[in-house]
């Protein structure tokens, strides 16, 4: 499968905060707990941020659901 990088930096701050302050740990369990050297890329038209758990410090995922384009499709 074939990834595309996105500039992360290019999102508003406020949006990248959101972003990287909302995630799910699937090593610690927990939401939330924040992520580290984020990056974004494109897979198959789905948008991910991907990074490091701050607390185990390892990868975490979510997919970037945006709701205007998801709507935009229907
Ligand atoms: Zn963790």
């Amino acid at each position: 499968m074939a990834r595309m990088m996105r500039d992360f930096y290019q999102r508003a701050s406020s949006e990248r905060s959101w972003m990287i302050e909302s995630t799910w740990c699937g090593t610690c369990r927990l939401h939330d707990l924040g992520l580290e050297n984020p990056v974004e890329f494109e897979e198959e038209g789905r948008v991910f941020v991907q990074g490091r758990c701050r607390i185990c410090g390892q990868t975490t995922m979510a997919e970037i659901v945006d709701q205007r384009k998801s709507a935009e499709r229907h």
